[in-house]
């Protein structure tokens, strides 16, 4: 190109902040990803060989050195696990058989909650029911706790009224609408996030002074019932169809709670009736438990892609490899995790050489609270308040831990500049229904592990995608298994994402970000964290 038309070529390109997209590296990614695919055989380890991965438990191990050994074997570099401390010991459920044995036989659908105690071989005994009053004071729920002291001795003990679920009749939107998307990621007025983009929680009720606050009666609830001998502790599931979700005793300590089961809401509503018909219910339970003390370290699996010219600059790619344990945790968070060493594996196999380095990083400890993240944060980053020298040399995290729905846009800690760029990169998707890329200001920690980094002013990405059975089935609950991957969606998330990270180790500049003058002010540590994670 002659120099004068270069120049002015040059100039153009500054104007417009146009992006140069690599159009033949792009469809070398798509036919890799689509022809060549491992990603299903990466998740069908890390679910039905090595699944569940709970956090500190010996499968999780595994899985970790299962990954690090895939990555190594696909000829990634700097493979290692990075170790911090979870801060408690490890542990895994063996066995759970739950049974109606009066006034009629019948197997029940439960899981044990992680962190408490198994039994102590097979019990049994009568069922019986305990109602607390509703939003009580210390000194009424004191008063009900002495007046159901005689009921609870030798008996598996239902904890709290039977929700009703009705029936839906709604149909579950399993794709996001394409103008639903593009609003979302309209780059001159994008509609706010929250569903469906996000999660449906139910807002956690406001404490009221005076009055205990739900965990404090589940303390107090425990306490009481393994002081007053019942054998079991009866959680009622409070989900459609089956499912059940079993997360963890806040205790984090076996010795602070009674065994306890998570019914699925059919099982503790039928039992609960007939206990309101006045009839004898009896049920038998073994629950095989294990604490692992070893599990107290924890780690992440760490490998990359070193980069050329610009190595000391880094591309991280993550997902979280710990799940909950009543399943073998395929979207949460297997298909992420898959999605990101398939990704890194596909630039690995077209023999690309991208000037920055390309990380992969897959988090421990998600579940409980983004600890592997934010451990892996503060070692290496720091905070924009307190920088260490990596701190500079981050370009972007891309975190995927929606399920197994399709990449359908970006979102990034960063000021509009930084979605203006990804909005670019991405924009060779579009025929696969990537709309677009939009900033976010927060530096809240929750969602998943980009808010660690936002939390720290680095440039979290959050990729979002297509709910399919995610927030309705799948998260966190006993369904989230291998046959709920969606072959096509999770292949096509790789391809975006191998091409993002591409690009943004190709470009001459970092992805851009807040002058130290526009940093938001983080998070007031004074406010809670967003509860319940993806
Ligand atoms: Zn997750």
């Amino acid at each position: 190109m002659p120099r004068v038309v270069a120049a002015v070529f040059c100039f153009c390109l500054l104007l417009t902040g146009q992006e140069r997209i690599d159009s033949d590296v792009n469809a070398r990614i798509r036919k890799e990803a689509m022809e060549n695919s491992k990603i299903l055989r990466t998740i069908h380890n890390l679910t039905d060989v090595y699944g569940p991965r709970l956090t500190g438990s010996p499968q999780f191990k595994a899985a970790s050195e299962w990954a690090a050994g895939q990555m190594r074997e696909w000829g990634l570099a700097n493979v290692h696990l990075e170790t911090w401390d979870f801060g408690r010991d490890g542990w895994s459920n063996e066995r759970t058989a739950a049974f109606l044995t009066a006034p009629m036989k019948h197997t029940l659908v439960a899981e044990a909650l992680a962190w408490t105690p198994g039994t102590n071989g097979t019990v049994s005994g009568a069922c019986v029911q305990l109602v607390p009053p509703e939003r009580p004071t210390q000194e009424e729920f004191t008063a009900w706790l002495e007046s159901q002291k005689e009921r609870v001795r030798g008996k598996l003990a239902l904890a709290g009224k039977h929700t009703a679920v009705p029936v839906s009749f709604t149909p579950l939107m399993l794709r996001m609408d394409d103008t639903l998307v593009q609003r979302r990621y309209d780059p001159k007025n994008p509609a706010p996030a929250g569903p469906p983009f996000g999660p449906m929680r139910p807002s956690e009720a406001k404490p009221e002074a005076g009055r205990l606050t739900p965990q404090q009666i589940g303390e107090q609830l425990d306490r009481f019932l393994k002081e007053n001998g019942a054998l079991v502790r009866i959680n009622d599931s409070a989900r459609p169809l089956g499912q059940v979700r079993a997360l963890q005793n806040r205790a984090y300590d076996v010795s602070k709670a009674p065994p306890t089961l998570v019914l699925r809401n059919e099982d503790f509503g039928r039992i609960a009736r007939l206990l309101g018909d006045g009839l004898a219910v009896e049920m038998e339970v073994q629950i095989v438990n294990r604490t692992h003390p070893e599990g107290r370290t924890a780690c992440n699996v760490v490998a990359e892609i070193p980069g050329a010219d610009k190595q000391e600059e880094v591309v991280l790619l993550g997902g979280h490899l710990d799940s909950w344990h009543a399943a073998t945790g395929a979207t949460d968070d297997a298909s992420g995790v898959a999605v990101m060493m398939e990704a890194a594996r596909i630039l690995k196999a077209i023999g690309v050489e991208p000037r920055r380095t390309i990380r992969v990083a897959l988090w421990g400890g998600e579940e409980q609270g983004l600890l592997g993240s934010q451990a892996y944060v503060k070692e290496h980053f720091g905070t924009a308040e307190s920088p260490k020298p990596e701190f500079a040399r981050l370009v972007g995290y891309f975190n995927i831990d929606a399920g197994t729905g399709r990449a359908r846009g970006l979102s990034v800690f960063g000021p509009p500049e930084a979605a203006a760029v990804l909005r670019q990169i991405v924009e060779p998707f579009a025929d696969i229904g990537v709309a677009g890329a939009v900033a976010t200001r927060s530096r809240r920690l929750g969602g998943s592990d980009h808010t660690s980094f936002a939390v720290a002013g680095l440039p979290g990405i959050g990729v979002n995608q297509d709910p399919i059975e995610y927030f309705a089935a799948t998260w966190h609950t006993n369904l989230d298994t291998y046959e709920r991957i969606v072959e096509d969606d999770v292949k096509k998330s790789a391809m975006v994402v191998a091409s993002a990270a591409y690009h943004l180790a190709m470009r001459e500049q970092m992805l851009p970000r807040f002058a130290p003058s526009e940093m938001p002010p983080a998070a007031s540590a004074a406010k809670p964290p967003a509860p319940a994670k993806p």
